[in-house]
């Protein structure tokens, strides 16, 4: 008994006094590769490329959000000119959503926070998505969509990437849809979080990491 709550008190104490290292070695390098993917069975995911996070003026901007607008453009025009879906995710909530809690409030329904940023519009026929959570798959018809057009790849490219693309990410592979993560149009505020998020999408969930410019969609032979 004397022993037991030695022992409990020496855990308690220990969890007390216990430290992290303020510096860690990445295990293995992370590598980009090219990648070629069908456009009929892909989509691209550009996920909540909003004003609240990417302006400055915004409610919860991320500081240098913005550098990702570029690379994310030049990855949908060739999305576009190769056929592939796009879809474009909006992290969309109630006013008093208990998100708030979390993030004081930000990309309310309907205000110009929630919109996507004046870059990225959204062509006619493109697809929205609005979420209420970090998921785009949570409480959304997004699997359906994707279902429904036979799509099997996510070309996954936004803002946060260690939030809603990590926990996109997390909801498309648990569906047993295959991820590609172009790491150039990907933003993540802290570069630590960044790494640990590229290492979990690849080592844990498969996803092929590449760069914008080394990701292909491959031709389609006219049948006519
Ligand atoms: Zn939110």
């Amino acid at each position: 008994m004397i022993a037991k709550v030695i022992f409990m008190a020496v855990n308690y104490v220990g969890g007390l006094i216990m430290r992290f290292p303020e510096i860690l070695r990445l295990p293995e390098k992370l590598e980009v590769r090219d990648v070629m993917v069908k456009p009929m069975e892909s989509a691209l995911l550009i996920i909540d490329v909003q004003n609240d996070f990417a302006n400055p003026s915004g409610r919860l901007y991320a500081r240098g959000a913005e550098g990702v607008i570029q690379p994310i453009k030049r990855l949908l025009l060739s999305a576009r000119r190769a056929g592939a879906t796009v879809i474009y995710t909006q992290d969309w909530h109630v006013r008093d959503d208990p998100e708030f809690k979390i993030w004081g409030e930000h990309a309310v329904e309907g205000t110009w926070g929630a919109e996507i940023v004046e870059e990225l519009k959204p062509a006619d026929g493109e697809i929205r998505i609005r979420k209420p959570s970090y998921d785009a798959f949570y409480s959304t018809p997004l699997d359906h969509i994707l279902r429904s057009r036979n799509i099997r790849t996510l070309i996954l490219a936004g803002l946060l990437g260690n939030v809603c693309v990590l926990c996109t990410a997390i909801g498309g592979a648990m569906r047993g849809y295959k991820l590609v993560v172009p790491v150039d149009a990907i933003f993540t505020i802290q570069e630590f979080d960044n790494v640990a998020s590229l290492r979990f999408m690849s080592a844990i969930l498969k996803a092929e990491l590449t760069t914008v410019d080394r990701l292909r969609f491959e031709v389609v032979e006219s049948t006519l």
